[in-house]
C-alpha cells in the first residue's frame, strides 16, 4: 500500500487553527470577554448535539439551514440529533429548561464555540466555523435592540476591526408580514419564470425566503419588490425609531436596508447585519435580531428576546488584511545549549524558569548554537540563555540580549534573579 493511501486528510470546509490564527482566535475571544463583561453578559455553553427537532422548529422547516445544510444522523439510542448550525436555538431551550425564564428580569448570555452547515466550502464558508455571539431574552424593550446592536459594534471595534457596516430593517411582527406575505406572492407571481427553481418552490411555501437568495436573476426581480414598511402598525415602527435613536444619541452610523430578512424564519421587528468590503462574496461579518415569538413558541412565556452571532473565521480575516495581528512579544527567555552536560543543566534552568512564571523554551534536538539562535529569533525571544561545556566549567552562562544586541557573563547562581526582574 503506497503512503498516500494510508494520508487522511481533514473533511472540505473544515480547518486545523494554529499559528497566527490561533493567536488571533484567543485575541478575539478575549475582546468578546472584555465587552461582554462591560454590557453584563454571562457566558453560557450549550451542547454541540442537540435533538435534530429543536433545529427544526426553531429556524423553520423550510430555511435552507434545515432543508439543506444541517448534520443530522440517527445515534445508536435511535434518537434524531443534529449537530448545531446556529446558538440561538439552543440557548432558547436552556433557557426554559433551567427555569431561567421564571427568574425576574432579563436574562443576558454570551456564547462561543464552533458550529456546522454541510454548506459549499468557498472562501469565508466553511462547514465547520466558530461563532461568538449574545442573547438577551425576556425583553420586548427597543433599548435592549439597541444594547445588543452596540455591544456587537464594541466587540468588533475591541476586536481591531474597522471599517464595517451596519444595515438595519424592521420586519414587523408575524401577523404584520402575513398581509405583506400576499402582496409578496401578487407582485412575483407574474414573473415567477424569472426566478431560480428553489425560489419557485419558495413561492409556494414561504414566499418572503425570496428576499433572501443570493441568484443574480432572482436578485433583479426582488429589487422592485414591494417593502414591508407600508405594511407596519404604529407600535413596530415606534419599536424601530427608538433603536434608531439609540444607536444615533450613541453616535453608530447605520444604514437601512427595506429588503434585508435574514436566513431564519424565527426574526421580528429589529434585524441587522454587519458586513465588511474585505470579506468578498460572503461579506457578512455577523448578524442577528429581534425573535419575539421563539420562546413560546417552545412552551415558554409570551416574552421577547434579541441576539447577534458573529463569524470568527471572517472576523480573523478582516483582521488579517488590516494587519490588525499585533507584533507583541512576550518577554520569553531561550535556553540554547552545546552537548550533553549543557542540555541537562539547562533543563533544570528552563524548568526554573517557568516554575518562576516566565515563558522559556529550548530545542532538545539542538545542532549548531546558529540553529539555536535562528530559532530563538523566530519564536521571538527577548533573551536567550547560551550554555557550554565551557560555560559549564566556570559555573557561567552566555546572556544575550536580542532586542538591544548585547551579551554579557552572567554567574548561574544570580540568572534567576536576572531573569526575573526583566519580567
Ligand atoms: P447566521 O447564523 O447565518 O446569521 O450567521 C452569522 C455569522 O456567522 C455570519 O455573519 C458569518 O460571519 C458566520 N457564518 C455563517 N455561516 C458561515 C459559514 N458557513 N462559514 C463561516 N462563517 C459563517
Amino acid at each position: 500500500m503506497s503512503s498516500n493511501q494510508n494520508k487522511i486528510s481533514r473533511l472540505r470546509g473544515t480547518q486545523d487553527i494554529y499559528g497566527d490564527t490561533a493567536l488571533l482566535f484567543q485575541k478575539i475571544e478575549q475582546a468578546a470577554i472584555r465587552v461582554f463583561e462591560r454590557y453584563s453578559f454571562g457566558e453560557l455553553e450549550t451542547p454541540i448535539l442537540e435533538e435534530k427537532q429543536l433545529f427544526v422548529r426553531a429556524l423553520g422547516t423550510e430555511t435552507d439551514v434545515v432543508q439543506k445544510e444541517m448534520y443530522e444522523f440517527e445515534d445508536r439510542s435511535k434518537t434524531q440529533v443534529a449537530m448545531r448550525p446556529e446558538g440561538t436555538a439552543g440557548v432558547v431551550r436552556a433557557y426554559l429548561e433551567n427555569n431561567f425564564d421564571k427568574n425576574e428580569g432579563l436574562c443576558k448570555f454570551y456564547y462561543r464555540g464552533p458550529m456546522f452547515r454541510s454548506e459549499r466550502p468557498q472562501a469565508g464558508r466553511l462547514r465547520q466555523f466558530h461563532q461568538i455571539g449574545v442573547e438577551e431574552l425576556g425583553t420586548s424593550s427597543p433599548y435592549a435592540d439597541a444594547e445588543v446592536i452596540l455591544s456587537l459594534c464594541a466587540f468588533l471595534e475591541e476586536a481591531g476591526a474597522t471599517g464595517f457596516e451596519l444595515k438595519l430593517n424592521n420586519l414587523g411582527t408575524f401577523e404584520e408580514r402575513t398581509i405583506y406575505k400576499e402582496k409578496l406572492r401578487e407582485f412575483f407571481k407574474p414573473q415567477l419564470k424569472r426566478l431560480c427553481e428553489d425560489c419557485q418552490k419558495r413561492f409556494e411555501k414561504n414566499v418572503f425566503r425570496i428576499l433572501d437568495c443570493k441568484n443574480p436573476d432572482c436578485r433583479k426581480a426582488i429589487s422592485d419588490a414591494p417593502t414591508i414598511e407600508s405594511y407596519l402598525t404604529e407600535e413596530s415602527k415606534s419599536h424601530f425609531d427608538t433603536v434608531k435613536s439609540c444607536l444615533e444619541a450613541a453616535g453608530v452610523k447605520y444604514k437601512i436596508d427595506a429588503r434585508m430578512v435574514r436566513g431564519l424564519d424565527y426574526y421580528t421587528k429589529t434585524v441587522f447585519e454587519v458586513t465588511h468590503s474585505k470579506l468578498g462574496a460572503q461579506d457578512a461579518l455577523g448578524a442577528g435580531g429581534r425573535y419575539d415569538q421563539l420562546i413560546e413558541s417552545f412552551g415558554g412565556p409570551s416574552v421577547g428576546a434579541v441576539g447577534f452571532a458573529v463569524g470568527v473565521e471572517r472576523l480573523c480575516l478582516c483582521l488579517k488584511s488590516e494587519e490588525a495581528i499585533s507584533a507583541e512579544t512576550t518577554t520569553s527567555f531561550y535556553v540554547a545549549t552545546l552537548g550533553p552536560e549543557a542540555l541537562k543543566a539547562g533543563f533544570k534552568i528552563l524548568q526554573s524558569l517557568r516554575v518562576e512564571g516566565l515563558s522559556a523554551q529550548m530545542d532538545f534536538e539542538a545542532k549548531s548554537l546558529k540553529s539555536q539562535l535562528r530559532s530563538a529569533d523566530k519564536a521571538k525571544s527577548r533573551y536567550v540563555i547560551i550554555l557550554g561545556e565551557e560555560e559549564m566549567k566556570k559555573n557561567i552562562c552566555l546572556f544575550k540580549d536580542m532586542a538591544a544586541k548585547t551579551q554579557e557573563e552572567v554567574g548561574l547562581k544570580e540568572l534567576l534573579s536576572i531573569c526575573r526582574d526583566k519580567k
